[in-house]
């Protein structure tokens, strides 16, 4: 999912996305398997799951895809009621 700014905005900041938060920590470097290096935006988020902070990265502008910690990632399945966060409410 991508973002679109009305106006520059530089890390850390927070955006709330279907009842999940993201805080953008910065932009770092990536090498991706063909070698190329490319921006890579680092998310500080809470597990929906299980309330653990966890490190999601997704290209600039977009959302990470991730709303759970490598512990409790279930890729394919929907994160459903409410979070076990208190950001989450
Ligand atoms: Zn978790």
């Amino acid at each position: 999912m991508k973002i679109v700014f009305d106006e520059p905005v530089e890390p850390p900041f927070g955006v709330r996305v279907n009842g999940q938060h993201y805080r953008a920590m910065g932009v770092v470097d990536h090498t991706t398997k063909l070698g190329a290096v490319i921006d890579i935006m680092e998310w500080s988020a809470l597990c929906w799951d299980c309330g653990r902070p966890f490190v999601a990265r997704a290209k600039p502008n977009e959302i990470p895809g991730s709303r759970r910690c490598e512990r409790c990632a279930s890729p394919g399945k929907k994160a459903r009621g409410k979070p076990r966060t208190a950001l989450g409410k």
